[in-house]
C-alpha cells in the first residue's frame, strides 16, 4: 500500500515572482534602453510616489533605499538626535532600535501585549521622562499596534509619533490606513514583506507636507530636489531605483487581491484554532479590524514539540525573534541594569509563525491546520 504524500508547505513562496518575469524583462528593456538614461529617482519613481499618495490620500509618499533608511530619515527629520529618548518595543526587529542608536539618541523598551505582540501602551506611558521625544510603535506579524491609545498618548506628552508600519501595507484600523496614524510611517518592499519587490526599497508615508519635504532631501545628501550641489542638511544616500519604481507600479494593481488571499488563509487558520484555547495554541485576536497578514503566528507552550511537528509532514515554520530586543548584546547597552519584559521574553519563547503566504493552495492551508489541530488535542 501507498500512503500518498501530503504536499510540502513551505514558508515562503518558492516561485515568488514567477508570474512576473517576463514583464520584469520587459520593464528592464524598458527603462534600460530609454534614451532618458535616468536610472534612480526619476519619472517611474514620481508615478509610483504619486499612486501611493492617491491611493492613500496622504499629504506626501517619499520612496528609499529600504524600510530601516525609512526609519532612520523620519527619525533625521523629525530632530531626534544625542540627549532624547525614543520609546520602542521590547519585542520585535533589530531597525526598531538600532535607528534610533543609529541618529545617537537613546531607545528606551517598553514590554508588550500578551495577545497581539504590539507595545502595551500603559508600559510606554510609564517611560516618559522629560528626555522622552518620540514614541514608536510598531505593528506586529498581523496585528496592527493600539494606534488610537499611542496617538493619544503622544498628543498628551507632546511626543512626536513614528509608526513603523513596515509590515503592515494595506492594513487599516478604524478607517486610517496603517503609516497614517502619525506623524510619519514607512512602507518596506523587501521581498517577503506583502508588497515586495526582486530587491531592497522601502517609502516613507506621511499626512505632513513638510516633514515629507524634509524626507525628500534626507533622501539625497539634503539636496532639494531639481537643485543639485547645494545642501541644505546633512544627510544619506537613500535613493530609490527606476527599474523597481516600473516594477511597483506594474504590481500595484494586483496586491489587493495578494492581501486578500492572505487574509482569507489567516482567518481560516483562526477559525480552526480558537477552539483550541486552553490546549496550549493559541491564535492571533479574531478582530478583522487592524489587521495586515504579513505573517500569521500563534503562541505555542511547547513551541519547539510543535515546529518539529509540523516539519515531520513536510510544513516550514518560522521562528522571528527568539530573544527580545533589549537581550541582544547589540542593544543591551541601552537596557536599565535588572530590567525585565516578561510578556517579551514570553512572546520571544512561544512565537510560531507558520505560511500564509498568497500562492498556497487550499489543500496545503489545510493540511497546515488539521495538523496544528491534531497537535494540540494530542498533547492536552
Ligand atoms: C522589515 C522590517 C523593517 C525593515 O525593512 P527593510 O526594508 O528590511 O529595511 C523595519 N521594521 C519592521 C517591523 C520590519 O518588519
Amino acid at each position: 500500500m501507498t500512503a500518498s504524500l501530503p504536499p510540502a508547505v513551505p514558508f515562503f513562496p518558492p516561485a515568488l515572482f514567477e508570474a512576473d518575469r517576463p514583464a520584469l524583462i520587459g520593464l528592464v528593456r524598458e527603462v534600460g534602453l530609454d534614451p532618458e538614461q535616468r536610472f534612480i529617482l526619476g519619472r517611474r519613481t514620481a508615478a509610483f510616489e504619486d499612486r501611493l499618495r492617491e491611493d492613500l490620500e496622504a499629504a506626501d509618499v517619499v520612496a528609499c533605499s529600504s524600510g530601516t533608511s525609512a526609519l532612520s530619515l523620519v527619525l533625521r527629520a523629525m530632530d531626534v538626535g544625542p540627549g532624547d529618548e525614543v520609546i520602542v518595543p521590547a519585542f520585535g526587529c533589530a531597525p526598531l532600535a538600532a535607528s534610533v542608536v543609529d541618529v545617537g539618541a537613546t531607545p528606551v523598551f517598553a514590554d508588550i501585549r500578551p495577545d497581539t505582540m504590539t507595545m502595551d501602551p500603559d508600559e510606554a506611558e510609564r517611560l516618559v521622562t522629560e528626555r522622552t521625544k518620540a514614541v514608536m510603535p510598531a505593528h506586529m506579524f498581523s496585528v496592527m499596534a493600539d494606534m488610537p491609545r499611542f496617538a493619544e498618548l503622544a498628543r498628551r506628552h507632546g511626543l512626536r509619533l513614528l509608526e513603523d508600519s513596515a509590515v503592515a501595507q494595506g492594513g487599516v484600523l478604524r478607517g486610517v490606513p496603517a503609516g497614517l496614524w502619525g506623524e510619519a510611517g514607512l512602507y518596506s518592499f523587501v521581498q517577503v514583506k506583502t508588497c515586495g519587490m526582486p530587491g531592497e526599497g522601502g517609502v516613507v508615508v506621511t499626512r505632513d507636507p513638510a516633514l515629507g519635504e524634509k524626507v525628500r532631501m534626507l533622501r539625497n545628501h539634503g539636496q532639494y530636489a531639481g537643485r543639485r550641489f547645494v545642501h541644505h542638511t546633512v544627510g544619506l544616500n537613500s535613493r530609490f531605483d527606476e527599474i523597481q519604481a516600473a516594477f511597483q507600479t506594474y504590481r500595484y494593481s494586483s496586491f489587493p487581491a495578494r492581501l486578500a488571499r492572505r487574509a482569507e488563509i489567516a482567518a481560516y487558520y483562526t477559525e480552526r484554532f480558537t477552539p483550541l484555547a486552553g490546549r496550549g495554541v493559541v491564535p492571533p485576536p479574531p478582530d478583522r479590524d487592524g489587521r495586515c497578514f504579513y505573517v500569521y503566528t500563534v503562541l505555542a507552550e511547547d513551541r519547539e514539540a510543535l515546529g518539529a511537528h509540523l516539519a515531520e509532514w513536510g510544513v516550514a515554520t518560522h521562528v522571528y525573534y527568539p530573544c527580545p530586543l533589549p537581550a541582544h548584546r547589540a542593544f543591551a547597552p541601552y537596557a536599565p541594569p535588572g530590567a525585565r519584559w516578561p510578556r517579551a521574553e514570553q512572546a520571544a519563547r512561544r512565537h510560531l509563525a507558520l505560511p500564509v503566504h498568497h500562492l498556497l493552495t487550499d489543500a496545503q492551508v489545510q493540511h497546515v491546520a488539521d495538523l496544528v489541530c491534531a497537535f494540540a488535542t494530542e498533547r492536552s
